[in-house]
């Protein structure tokens, strides 16, 4: 999942720079909608890093987990308070 959210901010990042390229290289032209183009892939791609962002934030808090424990035969993470582990089925004292 962490993962994924750096995968879209590095889309993200493309869109933007694409964006800034294009509207550099559209300064001197009187297109105005090549202009608004490019403004627009600005903001998408500043909205997916922005999604992106909150991903990975949510993610990583998820992954640190002072209760978590893991499981030694397949190595999953489990719970104190759980008996067995949910993926093998190996018990817990
Ligand atoms: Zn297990």
């Amino acid at each position: 999942m962490a993962k994924e959210g750096k995968e879209s901010m590095v889309l993200g990042l493309i869109i933007i720079g694409l964006g800034i390229v294009g509207l550099v290289r559209s300064m001197n032209s009187d297109d105005t909608l090549f202009i608004t183009v490019r403004v627009m892939f600005i903001i998408i791609g500043a909205i997916i890093v922005y999604s992106a962002l909150k991903n990975i934030r949510k993610n990583s808090s998820e992954e640190v987990d002072a209760n978590a424990l893991f499981c030694p035969e397949c190595l999953s993470q489990y719970h104190e308070s759980d008996d067995f582990c949910k993926r093998c089925g190996k018990k817990f004292q």
